[in-house]
């Protein structure tokens, strides 16, 4: 018989608040700080579920603004998203796609809808998850990953039951394009009623799932819902997910816990206040790279 790995609970996101004019995100963590270091190394999750922006001359998005001591991570599932940073990245992701951009010791980028994308409008779902850096790569270079859907590991699901895309880790064998600096698994699932998908995970890796559209039935048991944050317990366990709609995508992010104190301030995460202070002193002086690019 199979032994699940135990549910610790089912969470809902935040309202949804506007990052710029681009972004209509239910934040999932750290709001409230329910979690706490929880689900380190992830440290934010941010999901702009479908929403229809109207047709824009001015592109939206977030101007320049700087991070340090971790990595941004964007999903994209509808539309399309532009990145420019002051490290001569750039990039376009549609449907599919993700950018992996590692801040690093800093710098300053740029998030927005593509612009054709914008004059169009339309329907737009997005996820940014925040990764941790341990205290040995905060100060790292900054780093830019385009992983396009192409990329992707994939895995098909028996009996024609659907599809895990892997996007960092590894799921039955198959392997994700992103280069990571602690061990994340990241997969992007696709089921269809009936269809199963089942993870083995590391009992010591923090692990959840967020079900971006239709239902499914988690380890034989619970049934969530779209929007739902499903977090496991870190106790031995397979965690089996069956789509009780067709079309039901779930994120599966599963990573080794990184165990340092955490300051986190604004657009910077690090190990203690001062490190914060000697970051926000950086960009000030412009440490962080040319601020007009
Ligand atoms: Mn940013």
């Amino acid at each position: 018989m199979t032994v699940f790995r135990k549910i610790e609970g089912v969470y809902k996101g935040a309202p949804f608040h506007m990052v710029g004019d681009g972004f209509r995100v239910s934040n999932y963590f750290p709001s409230g700080n329910r979690f706490g270091q929880r689900l380190s190394p992830f440290i934010l999750m941010d999901y702009n579920a479908p929403f229809v922006f109207p047709p824009s001359e001015q592109v939206r998005g977030v101007g320049a603004h700087p991070h340090r001591g971790f990595e941004t991570v964007t999903i994209a599932y509808e539309g399309s998203i532009e990145h420019h940073d002051n490290q001569g990245n750039h990039g376009i992701i549609g449907p599919g796609d993700v950018q992996w951009m590692t801040a690093g010791s800093g710098l300053l980028h740029k998030e927005y809808h593509e612009r054709e994308f914008a004059k169009r409008g339309g329907l737009f779902q997005m996820i940014q998850l925040w990764v941790n850096l341990p205290r040995a790569n905060k100060m790292h270079s900054p780093r830019y990953q385009e992983l396009l859907s192409s990329q992707m590991g994939r895995s098909d699901l028996p009996d024609g039951g659907g599809s895990v895309r892997v996007i960092a880790g590894e799921f039955n064998g198959i392997k994700g394009p992103a280069q990571t600096f602690t061990p994340i698994h990241l997969f992007d699932i696709e089921l269809k009623v009936g269809g199963k998908a089942q993870c083995s995970l590391p009992t010591s890796f923090n692990t959840a799932a967020l079900i971006l559209r239709g239902s499914a039935r988690i380890n034989e048991s619970q049934v969530v819902h779209e929007g739902d944050f499903v977090l496991f317990e870190n106790v031995p366990g397979e965690i089996q997910i069956e789509g009780q709609e067709d079309h039901t995508i779930i994120l599966v992010l599963s990573g080794e816990p990184i165990d340092e104190p955490i300051v986190m301030h604004g657009p910077f995460v690090m190990n203690s206040p001062e490190e914060i202070a000697e970051a926000f002193n950086d960009y000030q002086m412009g440490k962080m790279g040319n601020p007009n690019f």
